[in-house]
């Protein structure tokens, strides 16, 4: 082989902050915050700000490749902790909040990490943790000195603002091996302990590059995007990094994820794309219905995390004009594997066929190999008939989770690619649609009946706003499917009439033996309806 000849860079998340200073330097990050106000201040105020964080980090001890922890909603703080703490070489572990209290407290004991900074209204949170011991982090609350008594904190936590008080608003950048690591996210854990993806610049940079490639719309010039998925949740899906590297603004809903709040940040700071899981754009679109409008300049949703339902996908678009695009990924995957761009050939399609391609879960991104195999590990084709497990393999895919051989030897595959416990179809040009979670689907008879599809039928019925299908065990068919569906409040169920309308497009065999009505579905810490403990409330055991 003839080497090339070009000058070697590592790819470094400190390049994006400072490159979109310089080059997007007016551009803006807003801020809904935690103590209720409106924040605002540009890439180049941003950057000022990360190098007198990462000076104070320097001064707290804090060495490359320490483990620097966040509990955090979405902010100009939590960015700047972004930058600032994988810019000097350590890692930025964001935590979610929302996780059962034993499991912070296991993440943060597995991960040693060395600081743990939160949000002031977390502060209760923060009280509930086992924080005892020499090898607890420091604590720091992301406020000014003055808000601590507020939030009930004594003299144990040190305020934001005055750590970065007296610091220097430049900073040197250390260039250090592209591949050293950057962020750390644990799985949310819905068997077993929590395991950590530990992602790398350079995984992470290419990641954010490739989510921008081929997607033009969703990073328009002077776009303004809003990320409701958690910046504790696999980097907001990296648009703290590709936001700024495509000089979009960032607007940062902070707390308040309810429809109302969002609906009223959208509209007064005119963002033009949205991306958040189905359950919390749902409330977003009621309140559009309810306005009878969308908020000024929306022209885009991006849904993922589970599945969005073609009653979604409609409504935003032809209720209000906001097209919607599905994608796919995992905590593994930096996340996104798959996006749902559609081109210019899908304008002349007619509504059920735009919705069939929507309902897909995209086209992989590049650098994102996708595979489907049997239950002996043999590669099925891809046709677009062929059911299998999918598996992965990609610059942006963990090689294994962090400090947990036993999990990191049951993820691969025999030619080493990841397994995502996904079952799905792809096709010869590279679209992905997942059937379902394997251990989601319901074996009747032999057959495997997908609770995807159920879901994504009983969604169109006036009145439901959440269901989830389950497998009952069952004497004759081995498994049954059930259906709980959540309803509008004071709409009953016409429970024939649901049965109906899913057998227009489901065989009979697959229809629910039971539809049972909840006022509340329970969810995981990811916003996700949690299956596993709908089927212990059903059915008595996981
Ligand atoms: P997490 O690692 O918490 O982000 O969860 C990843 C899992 O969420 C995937 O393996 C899928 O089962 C599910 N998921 C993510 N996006 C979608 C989607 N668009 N449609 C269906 N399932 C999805």
């Amino acid at each position: 082989m003839l080497r090339g000849q070009m000058m070697q860079r590592p790819l470094l998340i400190s390049d994006i902050i400072t490159y979109a200073a310089e080059v997007y330097g007016t551009k803006e990050i807003v801020t809904s915050t935690v103590d209720g106000q409106r924040h605002r201040y540009t890439y180049r105020d941003a950057l000022a700000r990360i190098s007198k964080l990462a000076h104070a980090l320097i001064a707290l001890g804090i060495k490359p490749g320490d483990r620097v922890a966040t509990l955090a909603w979405n902010t100009y703080r939590h960015f700047e902790i972004y930058y600032a703490v994988s810019g000097i070489g350590a890692v930025c572990h964001t935590i979610n909040p929302r996780l059962p209290v034993q499991q912070i407290d296991f993440i943060i004991k597995h991960a040693e990490d060395a600081l743990l900074l939160f949000d002031e209204d977390l502060a209760g949170l923060i009280g509930t943790l086992d924080l005892a011991g020499p090898h607890a982090p420091r604590l720091v609350c992301l406020a000014g000195e003055e808000r601590l008594p507020q939030a009930g904190l004594g003299p144990r936590a040190i305020a934001y603002e005055a750590l970065l008080a007296g610091h220097p608003d430049g900073f040197a950048w250390p260039q250090f091996d592209e591949n050293t690591a950057s962020g750390l996210c644990y799985t949310s854990g819905t068997t077993g302990a929590p395991k950590g993806a530990l992602y790398s610049h350079r995984s992470s940079v290419f990641h954010a590059m490739t989510t921008i490639v081929g997607r033009p719309s969703e990073f328009a010039s002077d776009g303004r995007i809003l990320p409701i998925v958690p910046m504790f949740h696999v980097n907001a899906w990296s648009l703290p990094y590709s936001a700024p590297l495509a000089g979009q603004s960032l607007i940062m809903p902070g707390p308040k994820l309810d429809g109302d709040s969002l609906f009223r940040l959208m509209d007064e700071e005119g963002v033009v794309s949205t991306w958040g899981v189905p359950t919390v754009l749902q409330g977003l679109l009621n309140t559009m219905a309810r306005m009878k409008r969308k908020p000024n300049g929306l022209a885009e949703v991006v849904v993922g995390g589970s599945a969005a339902s073609g009653q979604l996908i409609e409504r935003f678009e032809d209720d209000f004009g906001v097209v919607v695009r599905h994608a796919w990924g995992m905590t593994e995957m930096s996340p996104v594997g798959s996006s749902g761009f559609l081109g210019r050939e899908a304008d002349h399609l007619d509504r059920s066929s735009r919705t069939k391609l929507q309902l897909s879960q995209g086209k992989r991104l590049f650098g994102v190999e996708m595979n489907i195999i049997d239950d002996d590990g043999a590669a099925l084709p891809k046709d677009g008939a062929h059911a299998g497990e999918l598996v992965v393999r990609g610059n942006s895919v963990i090689a294994g989770y962090f400090r947990n051989a036993d999990a990191s030897a049951a993820a691969f595959d025999a030619a080493g690619w990841f397994r995502t416990g996904d079952r799905a179809r792809i096709t010869d040009d590279g679209r992905l649609t997942i059937v379902d979670r394997v251990k989601d689907l319901i074996k009747s008879g032999g057959e495997w009946i997908s609770s995807a599809d159920l879901e994504e039928a009983a969604m169109r019925f006036p009145g439901v706003v959440a269901c989830a299908a389950i497998a009952v065990p069952d004497d004759k068919w081995g498994e049954r499917p059930a259906l709980v569906v959540r309803m509008e409040p004071g709409v009953a169920l016409d429970v024939e009439a649901l049965r109906a309308l899913m057998a227009r497009t489901l065989a009979k065999w697959q229809l629910p033996d039971r539809i049972i009505i909840r006022e509340a579905l329970p969810m995981t810490a990811t916003g996700k309806i949690s299956k596993k403990d709908l089927r212990t409330e059903i059915v008595g055991g996981a």
